[in-house]
């Protein structure tokens, strides 16, 4: 018999290509998600919607830090042996209002889904971390061996709590977990609080964009298929614990991912500046040799080709939608 995983957060930007890819080579799914409203639900209903008539794939609609839900996805679909928890809020700044929420989720739900992987036996579970997690550290590129710097924000926080959460589950309990640091995934579905999506959205409409700071920021900004080609090999492989970067260790300068989006867009951005948020670090860059030897990890994917890809989604799906929702004809 096959593999069933569970996939927490499944209906969401990375979660439906991770579904996307498990459900292609065969194995049978498990997606739990609450659907919560941080940005479109009916969004994450299309993410997945292709799936629906698929008798491999299962749904849960619910709570991830709701002992009861998650119980119940186990009773209804048993032999779950694998789990990808990606289920989270997942915004860093709006985690600056809500931080007890984030924590509910992000904390909580974490030793939820971690106590089901001990009572089940689960073979392997993948913990989506981030490079958040690496705080307010100035050293360059960020290794897995380093210490972790202070969180700039809640959001940052619940991350150290769960990777500290999936080492103390590892250690006492004998649950293997992968704990895999991302760092600024995008792509096709991407969410629309991240600035590819933002600037894209906000550039080809003629609205201003904010840009918070000079512009010299950096970001690793990583494919979400690259990502999904990692958590896949995490998933395969079972550790006790290990921390893996999964990034592109190519950081790139916010005004020329500004100026790369303009010129896929073919229009001029309006900036509009503003002072740097306390809570974004300046620069992300990933070592990422340790996921190189362990996971054969490797970034294929352009900057350039990626956004070129998001924005032939962009332009089907989002202005599609748009279109259809501002027509009088559609009501
Ligand atoms: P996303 O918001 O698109 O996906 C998260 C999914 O989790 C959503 O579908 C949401 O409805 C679901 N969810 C939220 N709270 C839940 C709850 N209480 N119970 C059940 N489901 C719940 O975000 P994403 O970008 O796909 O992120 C996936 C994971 O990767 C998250 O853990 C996030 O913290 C992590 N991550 C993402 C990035 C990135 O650049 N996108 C970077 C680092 C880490």
């Amino acid at each position: 018999m096959g593999d069933r995983t569970l996939v927490t957060g499944g209906a969401g930007f990375i979660g439906s290509h991770v579904v996307d890819a498990l459900l292609d080579r065969g194995d049978d799914v498990v997606v739990l998600d609450n659907f919560n409203d941080y940005y479109d639900p009916k969004r994450k209903v299309a993410n997945i919607a292709q799936h629906t008539e698929n008798p491999r794939l299962h749904l849960v609609v619910g709570n991830v830090y709701d002992q009861s839900t998650v119980s119940y996805a186990f009773k209804k679909f048993p032999r779950i042996n694998k789990i990808v928890h990606l289920a989270a809020r997942a915004g860093v700044r709006a985690s600056q209002d809500d931080p007890q929420g984030y924590a509910l989720t992000n904390v909580l739900g974490t030793r939820i889904v971690l106590n089901m992987a001990r009572e089940h036996k689960v073979g392997n579970v993948v913990f989506a971390s981030s490079s958040s997690v690496y705080g307010d550290t100035a050293k360059l590129p960020f290794s897995e061996s380093d210490t972790l710097g202070k969180p700039l924000s809640p959001y940052a926080e619940t991350k150290q709590k769960g990777e500290e959460l999936c080492q103390n589950f590892s250690c006492e309990d004998d649950v293997p977990v992968t704990c895999l640091r991302f760092f600024t995934v995008y792509g096709p579905r991407g969410r629309p609080d991240m600035a590819p999506y933002l600037f894209t959205d906000k550039i080809f409409k003629g609205v201003p964009i904010v840009v918070y700071g000079d512009g010299t920021s950096t970001r690793d900004y990583t494919y979400v298929s690259d990502i999904v080609s990692g958590i896949l090999a995490a998933l395969d492989t079972s550790r006790p614990f290990e921390i893996f970067n999964l990034g592109n260790n190519m950081p790139v300068p916010l005004e020329e991912l500004v100026s790369t989006i303009e010129n896929i867009v073919g229009k001029k951005a309006n900036i509009v500046q503003k002072k740097r948020v306390h809570s974004d670090v300046e620069h992300t860059c990933a070592d990422i040799s340790k996921a190189q030897t362990f996971l054969g990890y490797a970034s294929h994917t352009s900057l350039r080709d990626g956004l070129e890809n998001f924005f032939s989604w962009y332009k089907i799906f989002v202005m599609h939608d748009e279109k259809l929702l501002n027509s009088p004809k559609s009501i």
